[in-house]
């Protein structure tokens, strides 16, 4: 039923594709501000989650003459505040990367030498979140928003909306210093041994850091991590990276040099 209303409402979207995705995202937000003026929390939001529709690969990029601006402040058809749609993984491209957390297997591959590497340096990389599925994205952001009264607008500073996380796509994982567990998730992650080491040597394994100070929309975030290792990982995070450039953002010290990763080479 939401997916035909949906294509009733918003010609020329299908079900599956990245916009029917971002137009799913919209309505439980919009369902969520209702549960918060009736008060009954995010009762009515979780409901929708059951029928989130299959997704399909990110549209096409477009030309940077036809990027649309980049509004963190609204809702539009190009982001919810700020964060881009992304397609969640097949599970059988999923492996574990330990600690419970998974990733695509080239990823994870990179991650692990990634790992290794700084093991040689004394630096303990700790895996702490990796894939997150649609499902899990609603709790973490309405339903801790609920919680804590934030706004999905204030919300969204910190976290990704469900169908807007890079986590969806199995790319993207979060680090922990092992010996500085207190640094977890905090912007004081970045000057620990591990913070230090992965800026210095992250890129080498096709990771890149998603939210950099400089980012337009999204809070400093030093422990999230995405790879951009082949053609596919990069194809999916494209047009982020096209912002981040308008933005300012140079990764020209740390880019991913097609080839310069061992395990694609
Ligand atoms: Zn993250």
């Amino acid at each position: 039923m939401l997916r035909s209303l949906l294509v009733r409402l918003r010609p020329g979207f299908h079900p599956g594709s990245p916009r029917m995705v971002h137009a799913v995202g919209q309505l439980v937000g919009l369902s969520w501000m209702v549960s918060q003026i009736l008060g009954v929390g995010s009762a009515i939001a979780l409901p929708i989650a059951p029928i989130l529709p299959d997704l399909a690969p990110p549209a096409p990029v477009l030309p940077t003459s036809q990027l649309p601006d980049l509004d963190c402040s609204t809702v539009s058809d190009t982001s919810f505040y700020g964060h881009l749609p992304y397609p969640e993984a097949d599970l059988a491209d999923l492996v574990s990367v330990g600690s419970g957390v998974s990733m695509q297997r080239d990823a994870a591959a990179s991650f692990e030498q990634l790992r290794r590497a700084a093991a040689r340096d004394g630096v303990s990389l700790v895996p702490l979140s990796g894939f997150r599925s649609i499902e899990t994205q609603i709790d973490l952001f309405y339903g801790v928003a609920a919680d804590r009264g934030q706004t999905p607008a204030q919300r969204a500073l910190v976290s990704a909306p469900p169908g807007h996380s890079e986590h969806h796509t199995g790319y993207t994982v979060d680090i922990g210093d092992g010996l500085a567990a207190w640094a977890d998730l905090n912007v004081s992650f970045a000057s620990t041994d591990a913070g230090r080491w992965l800026a210095a040597n992250a890129a080498s394994f096709g990771f890149e850091l998603s939210f950099p100070p400089e980012h337009a929309c999204v809070s400093y975030e030093p422990w999230h991590w995405r790879w951009v290792g082949d053609d596919r990982s990069r194809a999916i995070f494209e047009t982020a990276r096209r912002y981040d450039a308008q933005a300012g953002i140079d990764r020209e010290s740390s880019e991913s040099v097609p080839g310069s990763n061992p395990l694609t080479r």
